[in-house]
């Protein structure tokens, strides 16, 4: 495993250490090396970088008011580097090969840290559509990112957003614990788009509306 990859698990010191890593010489974009049964075709470093940043937006989102001023300032210290690294210009060309509707072109790590918030213990009870919108706000505004890729982010965030929302299924990889479960097999996934073909039809009339607006 190399020492980028063992950012995944989201621990804080681990990914303060990403940009430092970077600036030696440490490559994103590189391939993911399989290591125990962690890994899909196509799967980039960065995707499991993003995987722990999620996380950690996650957990921070999720406490609470209370809470939240604290936590973010945190994750100001240790981890806006590295979501900055993740989302600039190199991730517009960093997309696995998973084939699901909720992504144009591929799972990138804009929607690998979307896939880390989701519904879990101990909250429970969260709206992960209500976090997950909060995240891309705080994101669009912290972010520093060029007018371009602030563009791009928003209608990656606008589709798999959306996707969720309308409850269809996901053919994609998926961040499970410290893993991240391979997509489902091409004939599987097919049979689900044939299920859901009028629901899908329904998605692409809907974002395609919300793009032109
Ligand atoms: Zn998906
Ligand atoms: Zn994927």
């Amino acid at each position: 495993m190399t020492p980028l990859a063992s950012v995944f698990d989201g621990n804080d010191s681990k990914i303060k250490l990403v940009p430092w890593l970077v600036s030696k010489g440490a490559n994103l974009q590189d391939r993911f090396e399989p290591f125990l049964d962690f890994w899909h075709d196509g799967l980039k470093i960065s995707h499991l970088v993003a995987a722990g940043v999620g996380k950690n937006l996650h957990k921070t989102f999720a406490r609470g008011w209370r809470f939240q001023c604290t936590s973010l300032q945190r994750f100001r210290d240790y981890g806006l580097d590295t979501m900055k690294l993740l989302l600039g210009p190199g991730s517009s060309v960093c997309y696995d090969h998973c084939n699901c509707l909720c992504s144009g072109a591929g799972c990138s790590p804009l929607t690998m840290i979307l896939k880390s918030i989701v519904k879990s213990y101990p909250y429970p009870y969260q709206n992960c559509t209500g976090t997950r919108l909060t995240i891309m706000d705080w994101i669009l505004k912290v972010g520093d990112l060029e007018p371009s890729t602030k563009h791009k982010v928003s209608l990656e965030a606008l589709r798999f957003i959306l996707f969720d929302e309308m409850d269809l299924t996901h053919t994609c990889c998926q961040p499970a614990g410290n893993i991240i479960k391979p997509t489902i097999d091409e004939e599987e996934a097919s049979e689900v788009r044939d299920e859901e073909v009028d629901m899908i039809f329904q998605f692409e009339a809907l974002y395609k509306r919300a793009v032109l607006e």
